[in-house]
């Protein structure tokens, strides 16, 4: 039996040894960062660019001691593959209504908008969390609004969506992020609830000189409009990519050319451009 498990061990080759290696020790410094509540937001302005409509801010995850791992876009997937998106959710939800109710009780209120990955939503007793959380705190769901993220497709599209129409008619509003790439296309604009899209940074981009991502975006700017759904630019690094996008009716932008995500004292301090 030990030559046999001898044998069968030898099919793996050593590379895939260190990786599995990595991937128990990456598990165990989350499961222990999740454990202890060991990270923080940020904080990104999106900024209105039609008179009426509120700059808010997107609360964006970090993990201070994840080393080479502190991205949540290394993180964040491996944590939707192993079990601990709920309760890091969770510590994002808790700490996003801190925020608005802190920044309430300043005489400041603010809005602000978390991502929720797909498989939170799949869950099914997201709502009831949801409200469980901000009845706590005495906020309206007004003040939140839910950008549904995806790094795996959604298998189930309906769920989400009465999941996603529920808590719309409760008053939170619906994003959907990374519009137009991966595997979040046009098919959500018909099946989910949505207020608004935010387009993909990768058309972004090229907007200052390339054609096809001016196309691109005109385009979906166009689609938008016309059937009701509000638009945000994430990715804004120019001021071409602003132009463009303010001659093209987007109502929203985001993006290093205004503002990195930001500790929540310095985003409180930011000024906003004149728009
Ligand atoms: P996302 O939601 O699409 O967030 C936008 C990402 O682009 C952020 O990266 C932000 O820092 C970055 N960004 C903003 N402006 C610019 C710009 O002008 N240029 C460039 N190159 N990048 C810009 P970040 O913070 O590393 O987050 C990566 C992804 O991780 C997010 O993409 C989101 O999908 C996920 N994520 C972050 N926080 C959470 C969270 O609390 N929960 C969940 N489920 N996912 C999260
Ligand atoms: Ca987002
Ligand atoms: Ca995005
Ligand atoms: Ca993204």
């Amino acid at each position: 039996a030990k030559a046999q498990g001898r044998n069968r061990y030898s099919f793996f080759e050593p590379a895939i040894g260190a990786r599995l290696k990595e991937e128990m020790e990456l598990f165990s410094a989350l499961r222990t960062a999740v454990k202890q509540g060991a990270f923080t937001l940020h904080y990104q302005p999106v900024i209105a660019l039609q008179p009426g409509l509120p700059t808010y801010a997107e609360a964006l995850l970090r993990w201070p001691q994840g080393g080479q791992h502190a991205s949540p876009g290394v993180f964040i997937p491996f944590a939707e593959n192993h079990g601990l998106i709920d309760a890091i959710g969770d510590f994002v939800l808790d700490n996003a209504c801190d925020f608005v109710a802190r920044q309430r009780d300043n005489g400041q209120p603010q809005t602000i908008s978390i991502n929720l990955s797909a498989k939170q939503l799949a869950q099914g007793n997201l709502p009831a969390r949801l409200a469980a959380r901000l009845a706590d705190s005495g906020i309206s769901p007004a003040c939140i609004e839910l950008e549904l993220t995806e790094s795996t497709l959604i298998q189930d599209l309906a769920a989400i969506g009465g999941t996603l129409q529920q808590l719309r008619d409760e008053g939170f509003r619906i994003a959907i992020d990374d519009f137009g790439a991966g595997y979040s296309s046009l098919n959500y604009l018909l099946e989910l609830p949505v207020d608004k899209v935010k387009i993909d940074q990768r058309f972004i981009g090229g907007l200052g000189d390339n054609p096809r991502n001016q196309a691109v975006v005109a385009a979906i700017l166009e689609l938008a409009r016309a059937i009701g759904v509000q638009t945000v630019a994430e990715g804004v690094e120019t001021a071409a990519q602003l132009a463009f996008l303010r001659a093209h009716g987007c109502h929203y932008v985001q993006g290093y050319y205004f503002a990195r995500p930001m500790p929540e004292a310095d985003y409180l301090a930011f000024q906003l451009p004149a728009a």
